[in-house]
């Protein structure tokens, strides 16, 4: 069978992985990139509480482009070390800015990859840009993905006591779809588990998921842990999280990710 075609394929991507990852290059000296902010509201009082920043491409060629296209590429590269710092200091300078003009203190929730956790000087980073945004560390969350804290648990204990002694709130995202690390959550400094939307999205109809929801938000009470449901589409989901007892919601439902102007309408 003559497989030519694979190789052309195979080319073909490659050629155009390089040439996004040299237009990625230039993003980061050309100061490309936005952050988009979505709601998190407090289930019971209907109230935002907070926002989760979500990073965008401007691309001057091919316009907004998601960090699925990009975020795996730059974590490959070294380039989500540029990249996951402006993020920080974006997204810290922003929430400064919406206290200072007089909004009521929230928390911004940021997005961290493994290759940035896991790297020697990342509590540094931290600490100076809080420092240097003067932004209170309760201020700012930290997202980081189960399948992130689990690969060097040693270490995540670690970096989480630390994170704690620094004041900064800690979040494990997509919660459920790695090892759902359930005995570590004892161990670990947590302050807030999202469930994924895996097990969100059919919760009206699966029971099974409704089970598993269930119990997340269950045990993660018992720990003192706040429990977020990602990915809430409609007023039945948000029924019955509200019924299992979980403490605040994130979806489409209340708004997509949006910029910082237009988020700054629905505050008070
Ligand atoms: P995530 O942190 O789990 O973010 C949730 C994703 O679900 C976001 O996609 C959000 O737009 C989307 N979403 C929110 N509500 C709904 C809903 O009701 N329905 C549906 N279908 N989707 C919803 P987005 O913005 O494309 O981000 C995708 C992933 O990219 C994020 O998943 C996160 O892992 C990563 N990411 C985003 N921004 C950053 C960043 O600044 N740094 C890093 N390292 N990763 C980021
Ligand atoms: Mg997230
Ligand atoms: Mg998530």
């Amino acid at each position: 069978m003559q497989l030519w075609f694979l190789d052309t394929i195979r080319g073909k991507r490659e050629y155009e992985n390089l040439t996004i990852l040299n237009e990625l290059r230039q993003a980061v000296t050309n100061d490309e990139f936005l952050l988009y902010y979505q709601p998190k509201i407090d289930i019971r009082s209907k109230e935002i509480v907070g926002m989760e920043a979500l990073i965008r491409w401007d691309n001057p060629n091919r316009g907004l482009i998601f960090p699925d296209k990009f975020i795996p590429l730059s974590e490959e590269t070294g380039l989500i070390f540029p990249i996951g710092e402006w993020v920080l200091r974006e997204a810290c300078l922003q929430n400064k800015k919406w206290i200072q003009m007089g909004y009521k203190p929230r928390r911004v929730s940021v997005n961290i990859s493994a290759r940035q956790f896991q790297y020697y000087n990342f509590l540094d980073i931290v600490s100076n840009i809080l420092a240097e945004t003067r932004l209170r560390p309760e201020y700012l969350g930290l997202e980081i993905t189960e399948t992130t804290a689990i690969s060097d648990i040693e270490y995540t204990i670690d970096v989480l006591n630390k994170l704690k002694e620094l004041g900064v709130f800690v979040i494990m995202d997509d919660f459920g779809t790695g090892y759902s690390s359930l005995s570590y959550l004892k161990e670990m400094n947590i302050d807030e588990i999202k469930i994924d939307r895996a097990f969100i999205w059919d919760i009206e109809k699966n029971e099974k998921n409704r089970a598993i929801s269930r119990t997340i938000a269950l045990l993660a009470k018992q720990f003192n842990i706040l429990v977020t449901a990602e990915g809430v589409e409609t007023k039945e989901q948000l029924d019955i999280l509200e019924e299992i007892d979980c403490d605040i919601a994130q979806g489409y439902y209340f708004s997509k990710p949006i910029p910082a102007k237009e988020f700054e309408k629905l505050l008070d």
